[in-house]
């Protein structure tokens, strides 16, 4: 079996002992495969292992994979930052976007989602420790934003997306995804079909799960480290 098929049996049980240990139900907590920098073929040894949800924040990038990949029954998440340009490609070809942080944006890409296809799922992405290097609703807009995507038919609503500051102290990180689940709990109980809290990635995935991740976005776990100079 290749490194990459073997990191990512080694995730899921990763996932599932955390799952385990935190009291939360199995299979609760879902992997989004973070793909950026990496080529079709790689992703594709991976969805060879059963795995369907893949995440990428290059648009470019992204539609040649998902063009190589179109005959995987694969379902494509955007989570990297929106601007106004990458709206109609992203509202055709994406299942999700993740990383919604203005009413601008979400009227846009509700506008542009091909009638062929059904709603497209977002998520809002919250600035949860409100640096001012990172996109992202301070917590305090949440519910109004949320409010107001609840309105547009062609989208569907389905939770909260979180990048918390980074800190390699596991008390620290637990602080900043408690908070984001308070505002998911929120959510929920105000809007219909509240169901996703994406927070964890490689460095603090097992705290994101003890507070009540849904979805954790793994990317240097699964595929290896990036090369900076293309990532970032
Ligand atoms: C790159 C990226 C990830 C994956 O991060 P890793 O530390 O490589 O697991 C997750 N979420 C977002 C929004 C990213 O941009």
């Amino acid at each position: 079996m290749t490194e990459i098929k073997k990191r990512f049996h080694s995730i899921n049980n990763d996932i599932r002992l955390a799952e385990q240990q935190s009291g939360r139900a199995p299979g609760s907590v879902k992997l989004l495969a973070v793909s950026k920098t990496w080529p079709a073929e790689k992703l594709r040894l991976v969805a060879e292992e059963g795995q369907q949800r893949f995440g990428e924040n290059y648009l470019q990038e992204a539609l040649e994979k998902i063009e190589a990949l179109a005959g995987l029954d694969l379902e494509w998440h955007f989570i990297g930052p929106i601007q106004s340009n990458k709206t109609r490609d992203i509202a055709a070809h994406f299942d999700w976007a993740q990383s919604v942080d203005r009413l601008k944006i979400a009227r846009r890409l509700n506008e542009q989602r091909p009638e062929d296809l059904p709603p497209l799922n977002v998520c809002i992405q919250v600035n949860i420790d409100e640096e001012d290097s990172k996109s992202g609703v301070s917590a305090s807009e949440v519910l109004s934003l949320a409010e107001a995507i609840s309105q547009l038919d062609r989208l569907r609503l389905r939770g909260l997306m979180v990048i918390p500051a980074r800190q390699e102290d596991e008390a620290a990180q637990r602080d900043s995804f408690h908070r984001a689940w308070d505002l998911f709990e929120s959510m929920q109980t105000q809007f219909e079909g509240i169901d996703t809290l994406s927070m964890g990635m490689t460095g603090d995935l097992n705290a994101a799960i003890a507070e009540g991740s849904t979805m954790v976005r793994i990317g240097t776990a699964l595929f290896g480290q990036r090369d900076t100079r293309q990532a970032e």
